[in-house]
């Protein structure tokens, strides 16, 4: 795995056939599932590490972001990324972080994360638009596990008919149904036990849709009794939404999707289930 850290040096490799997988690293075997799938289709895999200073709000956590380097350059190579681009600040915004030109999609990004980390979308179509800009890629991989982002990335890419074909892939899980994110390091024993309480929501929901229930406020209800029972857990958000506009839903259709956020202690963890 050849590691780069400017653009100079990314065309120098004259790479076609890009699959492109970018992250903030602290990988996991999420991200990694991302290079696995990239690589069944792509000639090159290129994985980016840049922890975008701009998709952070003023009291989130980007000084305190796990950067683990060497951990994720050896995980990235084992799953096998053939480039690791490791961009500067001043590679990805050369402007500055304030003066660079911003990519903004209206509506999609006001929803669910939306409201409660103002800006954050734009900090995210803003690096991801660079990103893409500098590696060229064919393809780019992004988690289903950020499903909002998947579909703001869909609307940019088609709105600026960017050559870049963005394809969703699965969540991967720990063992007891934990959606994996890079902040689950930050849970304390007592926390990460009770973090599973989000996807068994999800999955208690799913399987009353599955039973016949299309009645959102009932399912919504009775898992917000369930995540009640643990005082570890603040509710941000839970709603069932549309998937192409995600918009509330008040009936559950062929079209929903349940989605979660949720503050266990300081972290802020999300997820989601596919209702149809
Ligand atoms: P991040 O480093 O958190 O910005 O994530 C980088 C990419 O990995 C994004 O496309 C995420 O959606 C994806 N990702 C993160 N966690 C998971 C997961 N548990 N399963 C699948 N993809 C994931």
């Amino acid at each position: 795995m050849k590691i780069v850290h400017t653009a100079s040096e990314l065309h120098t490799l004259k790479l076609f056939d890009v699959g492109f997988v970018p992250t903030m690293g602290a990988l996991h075997s999420g991200h990694l599932s991302l290079i696995k799938t990239a690589r069944k289709t792509c000639k090159s895999v290129v994985m980016s590490i840049f922890v975008n200073p701009t998709q952070f709000g003023k009291n989130e956590d980007f000084g305190r972001y796990p950067r683990p380097i060497e951990d994720d350059k050896r995980m990235a190579e084992q799953a096998g990324a053939d480039i690791l681009f490791l961009p500067s600040v001043e590679v990805i915004y050369p402007g500055g972080t304030r003066f660079s030109t911003r990519v903004h999609v209206p509506a999609l990004g006001r929803r669910l994360c939306g409201k409660s980390r103002p800006g954050h979308f734009d900090g995210v179509t803003s690096v991801v638009a660079r990103l893409f800009a500098l590696v060229s890629p064919q393809k780019a991989f992004f988690g289903e596990k950020d499903f909002q982002q998947l579909a703001i990335l869909k609307k940019m890419v088609a709105d600026l008919s960017l050559p870049v074909d963005v394809v969703g892939c699965p969540i991967i899980r720990e063992s007891d149904g934990l959606a994996m994110s890079s902040r689950n390091r930050y849970l304390t024993p007592e926390e990460r036990r009770s973090a599973c309480r989000l996807s068994q929501a999800l999955d208690g929901i799913r399987d009353a849709v599955k039973n016949g229930e299309v009645n959102t406020a009932v399912v919504i209800d009775n898992a917000k009794l369930f995540l009640e029972e643990d005082k570890a857990i603040r509710l941000d958000y839970l709603d069932i939404c549309n998937e192409a506009t995600l918009k509330s839903e008040k009936r559950i259709s062929g079209q929903s999707r349940v989605f979660i956020a949720a503050f266990l202690g300081k972290t802020r963890l999300i997820d989601n289930k596919v209702l149809h």
